[in-house]
């Protein structure tokens, strides 16, 4: 009569070394924080949801002074989307998320390697041949056809669908036919035999939601597909353990699957790693929350806050408001680029899914691009423009030096101006400042100037304007334009005109107003004065003409 180590050699004939030999090769780290991991799957694109993950790991790991590393789980590969690693990679380092070690392009590093799980196959057989010996793992002959029939009389019978107990025909196969289904040739995989009860519960400490009670595993899971890749189940706890992980930290869509992993942890006496499973980022639809969905919202995907100029720092300080509870708080007073020196806590996790929160993003992203030095926004700017923005990058072109004054305007003083969420924002609202595209406003939007007023009268007051350009600073510049309102019978503030509006034509802001709309074409522009000197004054002199000669038209 064969033996199940037997069954092993046959299986595995190549494999020697043990699971000893492997504690041996990766010690426990000589680290004193936790070590966490992003471990995505290479099937897209970086998912919002999944640097949200990486970015509570990396917090996690960092906060403690251990170590954060990024392992490719890619099993599946049937899934796997070409070109979908060197996207993981390069949008943690856009993020600012960077593993300290693990799966990277061109070559991975650290000691607890291979961080890609195909490379990996050998250390996944050595410890499913030990566990072919010991019986826990066996060889199932099934086809897809008998578990398709399987289900349907499941289903049928209203019985819980999948592979376990009385309906796991191969675990009762003996070692003599296991052996002699191999050596036939008969395609198998391996399935870790169950030892859990569903009627019974077992307690799961989560260091987000505190005590779980859930149901045991029953079911006799794939551990190791036809193809010779392990299934995630078995992977995540080979890899975890032997890598040395100490807080799984992954998506709420994981704790069902708990009792198999707390039971092949168990079965393997490998100590238990701990669990944090985070809640899911949720999105409001016709008044309902929903998941974020890969296919229906194009926020889902990373790359949607690239293409639409965010700077990366905006996304992770908003994903930092959903990471913890108090990190809004926190910030008060501070200077939001400096978010980093926030301390993690687990406690300070909501377990609700968070909502997606565009307009708070906007809100931080102008905190963000106020709180840039002139040069950095500059740089930026100009990449985003390269990249994604052919009319910015136009502009930017012309003359570099012109359009860093235009961005810089308003940005010194305590009260930085916070205007743009996004660098998309920038082309629209500063394309007036070159002629050609002042002259395209003007003709495409026409000049819509307050019909209370007069045409000569706007007139007058424009050629007039001409006169301020020498006023040394912007004091003087506005002291002017109120004598300029004033001798036209406009009174020189707003709360004057109040006072006594049928004693005036109207108040300085409307004066301002038609120099605004002269110059820039809107009724909104950066601070007028500020524009004009960046405009220069042939230009404004050129502008006012231009504008004068079609009111007396
Ligand atoms: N590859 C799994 C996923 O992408 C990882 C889950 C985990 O972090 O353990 O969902």
């Amino acid at each position: 009569m064969k033996t199940y180590e037997d069954l092993a050699n046959i299986i595995f004939p190549d494999i020697d070394e043990t699971i000893e030999d492997l504690e041996k090769k990766y010690p426990p780290r000589n680290c004193k924080g936790e070590v966490t991991r992003f471990a995505p799957s290479p099937t897209g694109f970086l998912h919002t949801g999944s640097l949200f993950t990486s970015l509570v790991s990396k917090k996690v790991a960092e906060s403690s002074d251990g170590v954060f590393y990024l392992r490719l789980e890619d099993t599946d590969q049937k899934r796997e989307v070409v070109g979908a690693k060197e996207t993981l990679v390069s949008g943690l380092k856009t993020f600012g998320v960077t593993p300290d070690e693990g799966f990277d392009i061109p070559h991975e590093h650290g000691e607890y390697g291979p961080y890609l799980q195909s490379n990996r196959r050998n250390i996944y057989r050595i410890v499913l041949k030990e566990l072919v010996k010991r019986g826990d793992v066996y060889p199932c002959f099934c086809s897809s056809d008998d578990l398709n029939k399987l289900r349907e009389f499941q289903e049928r019978n209203k019985m819980v669908p999948g592979y376990y107990g009385e309906f796991a025909k191969c675990r009762n196969l003996t070692v003599d036919e296991a052996i002699s289904r191999i050596e036939n040739g008969e395609p198998y995989v391996l399935r870790f035999k169950s030892h859990g009860d569903h009627e019974n519960k077992i307690e799961c400490e989560d260091l987000i939601r505190g005590r779980i009670s859930i149901s045991e595993n029953d079911l006799d899971v794939v551990v190791l597909k036809s193809d010779g890749l392990p299934t995630y189940h078995f992977a995540h706890v080979v890899d975890d353990h032997f890598m040395r992980t100490t807080i799984v930290i992954r998506g709420e869509e994981w704790i069902s699957s708990l009792p198999l992993h707390v039971e092949m942890f168990k079965r393997l006496n490998f100590p238990l790693v701990k669990y944090a499973h985070l809640p899911l980022i949720m999105k409001m639809d016709n008044g309902k929350k929903r998941k974020f969905s890969k296919r229906k919202d194009p926020e889902a995907n990373v790359s949607y806050f690239l293409e639409n100029g965010y700077p990366p720092v905006s996304l992770i300080v908003y994903l930092m408001t959903i990471v913890n509870s108090n990190f809004e708080e926190w910030l008060v007073g501070r200077n939001v680029l400096d978010f980093n020196e926030f301390k993690f806590s687990f406690s300070k996790m909501s377990l609700d899914g968070a909502l997606f929160d565009l307009k708070k993003l906007d809100y931080y992203s102008k905190e963000v691009i106020a709180s840039f030095d002139i040069d950095t926004l500059f740089n930026n700017v100009k990449k985003y423009a390269e990249q994604y923005d052919t009319d910015l990058n136009e502009l930017i072109n012309r003359d570099e030096t012109y359009f860093k004054s235009i961005l810089n305007i308003e940005r010194d003083g305590p009260h930085p101006r916070k205007d743009y969420a996004k660098y998309k924002d920038i082309y629209p609202s500063i394309r007036f400042f070159y002629r050609d595209q002042y002259e395209e406003i003007v003709r495409d939007s026409g000049i819509a100037f307050n019909p209370k007023f007069e045409k000569t009268l706007i007139h007058e007051i424009l050629l007039e304007s001409t006169s301020l350009y020498s006023c040394l600073d912007e004091t003087s510049w506005f002291e002017g334009l109120k004598e300029i309102a004033s001798k036209h019978s406009f009174a020189k503030d707003t709360k004057t005109f109040k006072a006594n509006p049928s004693d005036y034509l109207g108040h300085v802001g409307d004066v301002a107003e038609m120099l605004r709309i002269t110059f820039t074409g809107s009724r909104r522009s950066p601070n007028l004065y500020q524009t004009l000197h960046i405009l220069g004054e042939d230009e404004m002199n050129s502008r006012i003409a231009f504008i004068a000669s079609t009111l007396l038209k």
